[in-house]
């Protein structure tokens, strides 16, 4: 019982801001304290963490930060960088290429509603209402998006021989996708924005789920006939982990509401 209350007293579980000074400049963890007997630091796009046994020392914790200053403030830079990469500039004119097929972005004054306008032509065109483009957009790629996993769920599922099940967008932070036996496959939108192959790959990999709810070799011997080159795949997902595409509009000449320089 007593443990329990230390525990709890510590803050057992709940990460807290703990700032450390490093040559004379803060630099900010968020610092989980478990049942654990090591310390560790990650770092990923919510920033640099360290898991601390309960009763680590502060002292202790520091120094193990100061001595990792280098190796957090590279990894922070490179999330920095893999953020911006991932930011998509939506102005009118702003060329997108969703599930593969090129499309234009086209910002009306005085429209509600998004348009998704195909025709068969090379290159779409989404009209967004130019107050708000960004929500717009969102909705109009959702309800594509749907219709492209529904089509590919189809099809992957045939060639397993499983009957399709329920398909449902995700917005999750980071899982591209997930599959249970009750509520069905679970797809996150952006996919629709990340080269055709990986979100196809990612459909193979839930579909393979229907039948091993598991990562065993069994189940990646059902996503390579799925999905042969399933390895490269999955590297250049990882390689994108934390970093979802993100709509910002773009600045303009006058500035953006995001421009510090007033
Ligand atoms: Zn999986």
């Amino acid at each position: 019982m007593k443990v329990r209350v230390r525990a709890a007293e510590l803050g057992h579980g709940e990460p807290e801001h703990h700032i450390v000074s490093v040559g004379g400049r803060a630099l900010t963890v968020m610092l989980r304290r478990g049942a654990r007997r090591t310390l560790s630091l990650r770092v990923d796009e919510r920033g640099p963490r360290v898991d601390a046994p309960t009763d680590a020392a502060l002292d202790s914790i520091e120094g193990f930060v100061r001595a990792h200053a280098d190796w957090i403030h590279r990894h922070v830079a490179r999330i920095a960088q893999a953020r911006t990469e991932a930011a998509i500039e939506i102005a009118d004119g702003t060329r997108l290429a969703v599930f593969g097929k090129p499309c234009a972005v086209r910002l009306v004054t005085g429209r509600r509603a998004a348009a998704w306008c195909d025709d068969d032509r090379e290159m779409a065109v989404l009209s967004v209402p130019a107050a708000s483009p960004l929500p717009a957009l969102e909705r109009v790629i959702r309800t594509h998006a749907r219709q492209w996993f529904e089509q590919r769920v189809r099809f992957h599922c045939e060639r397993l021989g499983e009957p399709s099940p329920p398909v449902a967008l995700s917005s999750a932070r980071r899982r591209w996708g997930s599959c249970s036996r009750r509520s069905g496959i679970r797809l996150h939108w952006k996919l629709a924005l990340l080269p055709v192959d990986l979100a196809d790959y990612v459909v193979a990999h839930e579909v393979a789920h229907l039948r091993e709810m598991n990562h065993s070799s069994r189940f990646w011997a059902l996503v390579a006939r799925l999905y042969p080159d399933f390895r490269s795949a999955r590297a250049a997902l990882r390689a994108r982990a934390g970093c979802l595409p993100e709509f910002v509009i773009a600045a303009g000449p006058g500035g953006t509401p995001g421009d510090m320089s007033q």
